[in-house]
């Protein structure tokens, strides 16, 4: 019962903060149209290179990594030390260490996840749409081993792509240049 308590107003918080969001800015945002970008969608039965076992995949990854990369979890916002980190650098895939973003095309988005506004390489990253919550998103999954990313808006800097990936923090590791 207890973690039900913490759970509800933990949803709450997150739901109405992905709201916020959207709303910073001078971009206008239809959240009922999927953000166009030049990734490749997810395939039916789509196959990943890099192949485990549930049980293997709780085993390499911490218990949170494990939620957020192979149950689609959230982390909340705020709370990852890679959003405040600007050094040069790679950051890659926790789950399987495919190059992902690069320190170059990392912004501040101010909505409480590391924000890029381009992946490293197209290929890298593939998408689905995501329905859940009551909003048409899309969804950024590693191409290499299927792992949940986070979901990529059309309200990114302007100047630069229009989009902002917005990425939990716990699916990446940062190398340092
Ligand atoms: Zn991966």
């Amino acid at each position: 019962m207890k973690k039900i308590f913490f759970i509800i107003p933990s949803f709450i918080f997150l739901f109405t903060h992905i709201i916020a969001c959207k709303g910073q800015g001078n971009a206008k945002i239809d959240t009922a149209m999927q953000t166009q970008t030049h990734h490749q969608e997810i395939k039916k039965n789509q196959t990943f290179e890099v192949q485990k076992t549930d049980a293997d995949w709780q085993q390499s990854l911490d218990a949170e990594q494990y939620r957020i990369l192979r149950q689609k979890g959230t982390e909340r916002p705020f709370t990852s030390p890679l959003e405040d980190i600007y050094d040069g650098g790679t950051y890659v895939c926790a789950g399987c260490g495919n190059q992902l973003f690069s320190s170059e095309g990392k912004f501040n988005s101010g909505c409480g996840w590391p924000s890029f506004y381009e992946a490293l390489d197209q290929k890298q990253i593939i998408t689905q749409t995501d329905n859940t919550f009551g909003m048409t998103r899309t969804e950024i999954l590693c191409a290499k081993c299927g792992g949940h990313l986070g979901h990529v808006f059309n309200d990114g800097p302007k100047d630069k792509s229009g989009l902002r990936y917005c990425v939990n923090g716990k699916s990446l590791n940062f190398i340092k240049k």
